[in-house]
């Protein structure tokens, strides 16, 4: 290992993969990533299936519990985070989903037309990742490193979600990544052949990783180094304990990095004294630069299930236990084909409950077995059934990210505030109404036996409401925690070009950076961020 680099990035996952494997590409200097979490080369990441078997408790996730939320009458719940190789995208459900135009052309909005956020600037991005299986236009890739793909396995009960929300009056999409955002239809995943498509495995894979990039995993960074308000290097602690520095070489303009995902890097950036003045204080942290807006504007997508039984042998339950787990491994091994290839959610939909006209404002997922979050889990029991998940896409809620302490190896606190707005709550009722419906509309309705959560002797607003603060959870996406943002907007972290405010050398690529969220899954935008993070630096953007 080297002592000195020309680029450090820090967190190797959907944004920091991206990121450093397109500067080790494209500069001939030496690129350090320091990963805090595990390779990713274990089975059950590889396979799409594999999420329901760690979700609620792996060593390849950290989970974070959220301060009691006052507005959900004190819950605690989780937030889990990749701890690995490729971050979310080595753990997530695959979904391949960039949001829409008005996202970019919003970000756009608030950090100006020279900016070059906008849908324009962004697509090219994408497309140039994109592998897709089916679709080369004006909106798909086919030759970049991501694989894009339909659903290898569909499960017969999405088909019949699928065909009960289009006699709700939804038309079909087939694809949520064009022109139309709204409607109903299949999902496509980053895996192909029943292997996921990770940002480790499509950027950083043994055949493409430049001989200039040093990746060093269970190395987690504790602090930047800051000297004369430059970034000079990072304090990390590796494998065996010992507290290291990596240093920048001083002859070259190297830059650091962060992209430890929307919950760590703020909390990076405070440690290292960029941060409210006031918070670091409180901590005995002497603040370099006082910028209040780091941890603040934390943004996730609320999702609220709903939970139906159905009859024997409906969708996935028992297909991961005893003889049929056998059965489904050995089908896989032998033609490549079944449930194993299946990230367990293969349908879904964008649907505004009360206008024809307006976009989404829910996101469904079709999920065919009882789903739910850690601290819920036995709020129902497990048998034959389905999950459709209402999420609200454009949420105003906003929660925070504060330092719980001044040791690194504390957690941070983390208050997502989820349907803490009464705007985001009457959306989710809203899209509650419209799906409990498809349970009981032809053809799923022929499989159900009932319909369990929520309590539907009751649908009015407040037992709807009731049951959303009971089960409400993380759709896995926090974001928002280190903004760009336009100079004069004194809770902006970064400017346009993903630079720290008031520190040389020093940017974030991850979602922390975004202004606002995107409708929909976040994976690629954060694999977009990364993408353009490294050409902003190539091209000495500053
Ligand atoms: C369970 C789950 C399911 C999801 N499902 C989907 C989906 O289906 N589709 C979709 O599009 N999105 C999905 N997402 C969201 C998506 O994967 C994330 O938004 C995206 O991966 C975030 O990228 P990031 O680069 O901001 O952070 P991450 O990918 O989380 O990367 C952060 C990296 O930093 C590392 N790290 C953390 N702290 C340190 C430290 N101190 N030092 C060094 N390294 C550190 C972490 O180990 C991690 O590798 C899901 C996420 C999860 C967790």
């Amino acid at each position: 290992m080297r002592s000195h680099y020309k680029y450090i990035v820090v967190g190797g996952g959907s944004a920091g993969a991206v990121a450093a494997a397109r500067l080790a590409k494209k500069d001939t200097a030496a690129v350090l990533l320091l990963e805090g979490g595990y390779s990713h080369k274990h089975p059950l990441l590889d396979m799409p299936a594999g999420i329901f078997k760690m979700i609620n408790g792996s060593k390849y996730m950290h989970y974070y519990h959220t301060t009691p939320q006052a507005h959900l009458g004190g819950r605690v719940h989780d937030i889990p985070q990749g701890n690995v190789l490729g971050g979310g995208s080595s753990v997530n459900a695959q979904v391949y989903m960039r949001g829409r135009a008005s996202d970019y052309n919003e970000w756009q909005q608030i950090l100006g037309d020279d900016a070059q956020w906008g849908w324009e600037h962004v697509l090219p991005y994408f497309k140039e990742m994109e592998a897709n299986n089916r679709l080369l236009n004006e909106y798909h890739g086919a030759s970049g490193p991501v694989l894009v793909s339909d659903p290898q396995h569909i499960d017969d009960s999405s088909r019949a979600f699928v065909q009960s929300v289009q006699a709700q009056g939804i038309p079909f999409n087939d694809d949520f990544n064009g022109a139309q955002q709204k409607g109903v239809g299949f999902y496509q995943f980053t895996n192909r052949n029943g292997r996921r498509s990770s940002t480790a495995y499509a950027f950083l894979g043994e055949d493409q990783t430049p001989n200039n990039l040093e990746i060093q995993l269970q190395c987690r960074v504790h602090k930047v180094i800051i000297e004369d308000g430059v970034a000079v290097g990072v304090i990390y602690e590796n494998e065996s304990g010992e507290v290291l520095e990596a240093r920048l070489d001083n002859a070259l303009a190297g830059e650091v990095i962060l992209a430890a995902g929307a919950l760590i890097t703020p909390k990076l950036l405070m440690l290292s004294g960029v941060g409210g003045a006031e918070q670091l204080e409180q901590h005995g942290i002497h603040c370099i630069v006082d910028l209040p807006g780091v941890g603040e504007n934390l943004i996730d997508h609320p999702e609220v299930p709903i939970i139906a039984t159905a009859k024997k042998g409906f969708g996935y339950f028992k297909q991961g236990e005893g003889w049929r787990m056998w059965r489904n491994g050995l089908q896989f091994a032998l033609f490549g084909s079944g449930p194993v290839t299946s990230a367990g959610v293969e349908a879904g939909a964008f649907v505004n409950p009360i206008s024809d006209t307006e976009e989404a404002t829910i996101q469904a997922f079709c999920v065919p077995m009882v789903y739910l979050d850690r601290d819920v889990l036995n709020l129902v029991n497990h048998d034959y059934g389905m999950t459709i998940t209402t999420v609200v896409v454009k949420p105003v809620s906003r929660g925070y990210v504060r330092l719980a302490s001044s040791n690194a190896n504390d957690k941070p606190l983390v208050c997502p505030n989820l349907l803490k707005e009464d705007a985001d709550l009457s959306a989710m009722i809203a899209g509650q109404r419209f799906f409990i419906k498809s349970f009981q509309t032809l053809p799923l309705a022929n499989s159900i036996k009932s319909i369990v959560m929520p309590e539907i002797n009751s649908l009015s607003d407040e037992s709807l409401a009731e049951h959303c603060r009971k089960t409400v959870k993380t759709n896995y996406h926090p974001a928002g925690t280190c903004k760009m943002g336009a100079a004069e907007d004194p809770m902006s972290v970064l400017n346009n070009r993903l630079q720290v405010k008031g520190i040389k050398g020093l940017r974030v690529c991850d979602m922390s950076a975004v202004p606002n969220i995107n409708a929909g899954n976040t994976n690629a935008v954060a694999m977009m961020l990364g993408q353009r993070c490294a050409d902003f630096i190539l091209a000495g953007d500053i």
